[in-house]
């Protein structure tokens, strides 16, 4: 559109020269904020590794999409993590990480990272709160359950049918209940679930547990008489009637007839994915399940972009474990950007688009 200018302006081309100078010809560009370090995820992983990092002065950013703490948020009691020797609530546990890393001057800000992409001096992250550049990259987005498959599963999800105990537990006062899994979490959240449903029907598609010797043996010894195994037997199908789960329908593998059980309410531990789907189109190598491959200083294949915790490929999926690699991959951070002189203080605070 063209200016029209005021006739007394008119008579001075010079001055009308010189406001020109001054407009901007393209919109101006947005600026990207830089950070020294953002950690993808708040578990127990990228606290332990905020704690250090911002100890040492280097400004951390951490992203959440989910719950501050991570799946030892959810977790009802954690009885192994060094230092608590009566064994500790998962949430109060991941609040502690959390006030412990804020002290030190973490910042945590919910949203997702949904890419990210290697630009050599900085790594740009696309997220639901718009781009952001960091100098170095923790990827500490841990895993998700896993669902079973089956028909009614995704209709009934919230309504029926559940993934974390502890959220969802106690709505199910005096009722029936069927847990599906053969595991570590299927085993201990039963247990936990008995604290309200009148029985517990588990089903175990093998033939044997795979959790632990000590939780087989508490389930044995302590809550025989509310939660019974079903050994070989699938779980085929969720169903229900009015808005409610009322049934689960499985197949006894032994014999191949169907089974039924009359439940309130299902609860389904069947294992963990890792939560990689933001890393599909980059560098960073996954293994053949997804979990982020990384060297023995736990760094990717982008440089500067580090790994720790449950999404680590061979990750023993334990608090401890994160934690450790939280605090060891700080220690990587910290050298990666002492080794290309970018420690905090730099001047580029903001970067123009
Ligand atoms: C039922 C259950 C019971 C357990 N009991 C125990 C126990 O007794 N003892 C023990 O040691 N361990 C236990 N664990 C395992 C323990 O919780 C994990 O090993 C630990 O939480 C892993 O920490 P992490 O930081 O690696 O990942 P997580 O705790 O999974 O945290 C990762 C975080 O990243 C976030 N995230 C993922 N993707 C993105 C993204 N794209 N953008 C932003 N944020 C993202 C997630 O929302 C999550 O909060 C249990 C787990 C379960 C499921």
């Amino acid at each position: 559109m063209a200016t029209t200018w005021p006739s007394w302006l008119r008579q001075s081309p010079d001055l009308i020269e010189i406001i020109m100078s001054e407009v901007p010809t393209q919109p101006q560009p947005a600026s990207t904020p830089v950070h020294d370090v953002i950690m993808i995820g708040a578990g127990p992983a990228s606290l332990s590794a905020a704690i250090y990092t911002t100890r040492e002065d280097i400004e951390t950013l951490l992203f959440e999409r989910g719950v501050v703490g991570g799946l030892a948020a959810i977790t009802d009691w954690v009885d192994n993590y060094p230092g608590f020797p009566k064994g500790i609530a998962g949430l109060t546990l991941a609040d502690e990480l959390r006030l412990q890393a804020e002290r030190f001057g973490a910042k945590i800000e919910l949203g997702e990272v949904l890419k990210i992409t290697d630009e050599g001096k900085y790594k740009r992250l696309e997220t639901t709160s718009g781009d952001m550049l960091a100098k170095a990259v923790l990827i500490g987005t841990g895993s998700d359950y896993k669902k079973v498959g089956v028909p009614g599963e995704q209709e009934y999800y919230g309504r029926g049918v559940h993934y974390c105990a502890t959220c969802d537990g106690a709505f199910y006062r005096d009722k029936k209940l069927v847990v599906v899994g053969g595991g570590n979490s299927a085993v201990q959240e039963a247990m936990f679930l008995t604290r309200f449903a009148s029985h517990i029907d588990l089903l175990v598609r093998g033939d044997h547990f795979r959790a632990s010797e000590v939780l087989q043996h508490e389930l044995e010894n302590k809550h025989k008489d509310k939660i019974t195994v079903h050994f070989n037997t699938t779980t085929d199908e969720i169903v229900g009637e009015n808005n409610s789960v009322v049934k689960v329908i499985g197949t006894d593998k032994t014999t191949g007839s169907k089974v039924e059980f009359p439940t309130d309410g299902v609860f389904v531990f069947v294992g963990l994915k890792p939560n990689t789907e933001f890393l599909k189109d980059s560098p960073v190598e996954l293994d053949e399940i997804g979990f982020v491959k990384a060297d023995d200083k736990q760094e990717t294949k982008i440089p500067g972009v580090f790994v720790a915790g449950d999404v680590h490929s061979g990750a023993t999926m334990q608090i401890a474990s994160a934690v450790g690699e939280g605090a060891t991959a700080a220690l990587r951070l910290r050298e990666y950007l002492e080794d290309h002189g970018r420690k905090h203080g730099d001047p580029d605070a903001a970067i123009m688009n």
